[in-house]
């Protein structure tokens, strides 16, 4: 047989596959598996959304290819949701796309800009996506450590110079999947003035601006000043609204970016269906109320299992955005030997920090997406463990 290419096999391992086939076992055994393993909302998506795309189908335009860059009705609802959530002016029709998915957006970015042998900033602990993009690109990416003691930012300043000259794009998420963590303006200030005097483009996937629960709510990095002459930001309805399965999202933000990140996508696939569009087009437009429903859900879940936890004397990194806990593993386990025992003796699934990245070592991620109930399960499973 034909050897997959050099580009697959330099993949990193699979580090979830051990849990995968542990948590296969166990449920053919008929073990009650509590999964706080994915970061998938248990919650449908709002109703007013399902009836506008139930009505979409039906209407033959949309049966046709949709156009590359997504409808324009589209990305003016993307412009005027950022203009109404964080008062940022977006041309829709330069500085909007559509993307199938942000993880699509992600992953094909870097093959708009990177050369082989080019640099990508890369955080870790962190989505996957940012470093198996660069690869797929050719290009090289290079870790960002997030500590705790530096709130889970990275420190770009202190990457060598010579590591500076190949970099092409750097990578930021807040509110953070997996640490939980939230960036503040002045961490965006400086990045964007760094980036400038470095050339380097600043992609920021803000995936889950809308899961906050304090007063501040997040920024959008275009709301920083200067930050559209070398930001694009990844954006996606999968969070806000519930719709991980529909498949749509957008980046927005420099016209030079947007129209490189096009130019791929025009070759490689022919835009997302337009009732689908439709559909996202309700959802950005859905008074904040709906979503407000939805965090006060998130939140409750949240304050009981932070309280549950700390009560087991486990340690919750503090935060108040995402659904996900970031939690410290116990003294004498390693992420993935404390994930496995949780599996084992409490039917319990979480994902193992390490798994985003060898900086996530010795913490765990929980995620919030099963009701109170299960939660509470879950915590009085572990606090039978004896080991804490
Ligand atoms: C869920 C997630 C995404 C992508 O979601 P899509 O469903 O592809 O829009 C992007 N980034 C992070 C950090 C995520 O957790």
């Amino acid at each position: 047989m034909v050897e997959y290419s050099e580009r697959i096999k330099s993949l990193p391992p699979y580090l979830f596959a051990q849990i995968d086939k542990k948590k296969r076992e166990k449920l053919s055994q008929g073990v009650d598996i509590i999964d706080l393993g994915v970061g998938d909302p248990d919650i449908p998506t709002p109703e007013p959304i399902v009836r506008a795309m139930q009505k979409a189908v039906e209407k033959p335009e949309h049966h046709r290819y949709p156009s590359y860059e997504g409808m324009l009705s589209f990305r003016s609802a993307v412009a005027d949701f950022y203009k109404r959530r964080f008062g940022v002016f977006l041309d829709p029709h330069k500085e909007v796309i559509a993307l199938i998915g942000s993880k699509e957006g992600i992953a094909h970015f870097p093959l708009a800009f990177i050369n082989p042998g080019d640099v990508v900033l890369c955080p870790d602990p962190a989505y996957p996506v940012y470093k198996i993009g660069t690869i797929f690109a050719g290009g090289v990416p290079y870790t960002l450590p997030l500590k705790e003691e530096n709130h889970f930012l990275p420190d770009f300043k202190s990457i060598p110079e010579e590591v500076l000259r190949k970099a092409k794009i750097i990578w930021v998420n807040y509110p953070n999947n997996p640490t939980s963590a939230v960036a503040t303006e002045n961490f965006y200030r400086e990045l964007i003035q760094w980036a400038k005097e470095h050339n380097i483009i600043v992609a920021s996937d803000l995936a889950y601006s809308e899961i906050y629960f304090g007063e501040e709510k997040p920024l959008s990095i275009l709301q920083i000043e200067g930050a559209k002459d070398i930001a694009i930001e990844f954006h996606s309805l999968s969070k806000t609204y519930n719709m991980t399965g529909w498949r749509i999202g957008m980046a927005v933000g420099n016209e030079h970016l947007i129209a490189g990140l096009g130019k791929v996508k025009t070759n490689v696939d022919s835009g997302q269906f337009q009732a689908i569009q439709e559909a996202a087009i309700t959802a950005l437009n859905l008074p904040d109320s709906e979503v407000q429903k939805i965090r006060d859900i998130y939140k409750q879940r949240r304050e009981v299992m932070v309280k549950a936890l700390e009560d087991i004397g486990l340690e919750v990194y503090k935060s108040s955005a995402t659904f996900y806990l970031w939690v410290k593993v116990p003294k004498g386990f390693t992420s993935a030997e404390f994930v496995s025992l949780l599996l084992d003796q409490c039917g319990i699934v979480c994902t193992p920090g390490n798994g985003f990245g060898d900086y996530g070592e010795g913490y765990f991620r929980i995620s919030l997406t099963v009701p109170t109930e299960r939660l509470l399960q879950a915590v009085e499973r572990i606090s039978k463990l004896k080991i804490l």
